[in-house]
């Protein structure tokens, strides 16, 4: 590895500006260069889902311009330029703004919302929120809307129809499964989510899918597998992200779900890391804050010279969904156990238990919400 050449971040979300803080905390002189596709705003995106709550605008959620962070981190950022390959041997990134040779590349590229193929004129009218940019046109589009239709009821679908109803919007919500959250939580807190969302005045069409969506004069309207048809002034898509991993696979680096590391963060590319939402770590894909914070911290410490592995401990997930607050630790995958639900009404304590009894995962809803960190110190750690 060439110490002169710079460390190069691909990406100024935060996992790429987390990175470079840490770095800058243990190695103020190796040059840093950030090459971001976007403009290079720093913000906190878990904002974008609840900007009515905080009655906040694209601009006043960016915390500081690329310009601003260049000078706090001592790096030059190029702003508006798109990687476009990466040649593990030569160690050189090509750009749209030509190549550049690095030391060291960390990938902290993110993902890509899920488009899902719908017939109907109306696909590109269906606004997706995964980044301040997309926050931006998405608040000038419902400036004057009334009637939201939004696809998705996972995290970000239901964060987002909390916030609109909050907002003052008529909200409605179309989702292929039975119940709302189903990757996260257990049935009975599913159902606690989706009734007090329903109480504030949210629509479910759950196990429906949208068929087609067209643009009507009004805004669009979506059409459900069984023929009904929502119309609404706005449409809002939210089925999930996917790791963006083509440009690394491309470039001969293994990938999985996510660009798969090791728990030091490497890839299969000597020199090459990646962390955030781009990255499967030792299996497991946790596009989260926490995690990517927690790797942040670790990888710069081995671009500082003590090569140091990441550790997760329990990562709660909080749902900011206030109509029914949620903080779930799911179980692993392929735990053995079952999940034990105490309390009533909308106020749930989900416990999965394995066989022994041992708590290996938990959902709490409303008043029990605040049990998450008691409970989060039981729950084993996901990478030890
Ligand atoms: P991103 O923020 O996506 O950054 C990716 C960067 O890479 C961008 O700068 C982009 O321009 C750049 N880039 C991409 N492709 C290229 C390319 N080819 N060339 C150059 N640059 C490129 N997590 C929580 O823990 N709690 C929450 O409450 C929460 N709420 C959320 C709400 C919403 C609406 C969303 C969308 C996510 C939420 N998350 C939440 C998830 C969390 O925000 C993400 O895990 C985190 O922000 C990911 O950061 P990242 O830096 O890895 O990726």
């Amino acid at each position: 590895q060439n110490q002169t050449l710079p460390i190069v971040i691909i990406g100024t979300g935060l996992s790429g500006y987390t990175l470079a803080r840490e770095l800058r905390k243990l190695d103020t002189e190796t040059p840093l260069v950030l090459v971001t596709a976007d403009d290079g705003r720093s913000y906190s995106k878990p904002m974008l889902s609840n900007g009515f709550a905080k009655g906040k605008a694209a601009d006043e959620l960016a915390q500081a311009d690329a310009d601003t962070q260049a000078e706090a981190l001592n790096a030059r950022i190029m702003t508006h330029t798109r990687i476009e390959a990466i040649d593990p041997e030569a160690g050189r990134i090509t750009t749209g703004a030509g190549t550049l040779d690095y030391g060291r590349l960390i990938l902290a590229w993110g993902a890509n919302p899920v488009r899902i193929p719908l017939e109907g004129d109306g696909m590109d009218a269906l606004y997706q929120v995964n980044d301040l940019t997309d926050y931006g046109h998405f608040r000038e589009g419902v400036a004057g809307a009334r009637r939201v239709v939004i696809l998705g009821g996972g995290l970000i679908g239901c964060e987002f129809a909390n916030d609109l109803i909050n907002g003052g919007f008529e909200v409605e919500v179309v989702a292929p499964d039975p119940r709302v959250l189903p990757a996260l939580l257990p049935e009975a807190a599913s159902e606690a989510v989706r009734a007090g969302l329903e109480e504030a005045g949210v629509r479910f069409h759950l196990q429906h899918s949208a068929r087609a969506v067209h643009r009507t004069s009004e805004g669009v309207s979506v059409t459900l597998d069984d023929g009904r048809v929502i119309e609404a002034d706005l449409g809002v898509a939210a089925v999930g992200l996917q790791p963006r991993t083509e440009l690394a696979a491309a470039a001969g680096i293994e990938c999985g779900r996510g660009i798969r590391v090791n728990q030091y963060l490497e890839t299969s590319a000597p020199g090459v890391y990646a962390l955030g939402d781009c990255a499967e770590v030792c299996g497991h894909v946790l596009p989260y804050v926490m995690p990517l914070m927690a790797a942040a911290r670790a990888l710069a410490k081995t671009l500082a010279g003590e090569r140091t592995p990441v550790h997760y401990g329990s990562m709660p997930v909080t749902v900011k969904t206030p109509a029914c607050p949620v903080a779930v630790c799911p179980p692993p995958a392929d735990a053995a156990g079952e999940w034990h639900v105490e309390g009533e009404g909308r106020s749930l304590r989900a416990l999965f238990r394995s066989e022994n009894g041992d708590l290996l995962g938990f959902a709490v809803t409303g008043d029990c919400a605040g049990e998450k960190q008691s409970l989060s110190r039981e729950v084993p750690a996901i990478l030890p």
